[in-house]
């Protein structure tokens, strides 16, 4: 058995394609709670990235400099496999609603019935619960939104990084009269 105080490595691991408030905010609580945190930037066969991985590594980096035990890291395969190669006694994942509870369950009793790896949910802070990557790129590839709502959902690095490969999202245009008779 573990000892109590034992030094805990977590892994959160995702695609970050791109990092949210949302992502940030969950590696910021996390890093409370473990000794060590690794950030696992991996690819998910589902999706094609708009990121490369190493894109999403130095989107990510600056954002977590000041916290002494978290890194992140690139890794293919199996998110299991990252886990035990990096030595990670526990996986984080975020939970933002119904949705994402019943797709990460099987998720993580496969990972546990493989890997012997525990999974410690996190809530999405009220504030992000509806922030997601793919609504984020969403809002660039309709050329909808605008500067001040993005900022919302993404650190200004992603927002620029973003337009560079998107196009600016524009600015909101008055929103119409109605013709009146
Ligand atoms: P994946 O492709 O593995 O789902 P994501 O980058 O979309 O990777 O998400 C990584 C993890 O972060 C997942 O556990 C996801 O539920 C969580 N997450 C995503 N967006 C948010 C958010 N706004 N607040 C909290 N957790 C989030």
């Amino acid at each position: 058995m573990p000892q109590r105080n034992a030094h805990i490595t977590a892994v959160y691991p995702g695609s970050f394609d791109p990092p949210t408030h949302g992502h940030l905010d969950i590696i910021r609580r996390a890093s409370h709670l473990f000794n060590q945190l690794i950030v696992g930037v991996g690819h998910n066969p589902d999706k094609e990235p708009l990121f490369s991985q190493d894109e999403r590594l130095k989107l990510l980096a600056p954002h977590f400099a000041h916290l002494h035990n978290v890194r992140a890291e690139a890794y293919e395969g199996l998110t299991i496999d990252f886990v035990c190669g990096v030595g990670g006694r526990v996986l984080v994942r975020g939970i933002r609603d119904l949705a994402d509870l019943s797709s990460e369950l099987q998720q993580a009793n496969v990972n546990l019935a493989i890997g012997a790896v525990d999974t410690v949910f996190l809530l999405a802070s009220e504030q992000y619960a509806l922030t997601s990557s793919t609504y984020v790129k969403q809002i660039y590839q309709l050329g909808g939104g605008d500067a001040t709502r993005i900022k919302r959902l993404v650190p200004e690095n992603v927002a620029r990084a973003l337009a560079a490969k998107l196009g600016k999202p524009k600015r909101r245009s008055p929103a119409r009269r109605r013709a009146t008779k």
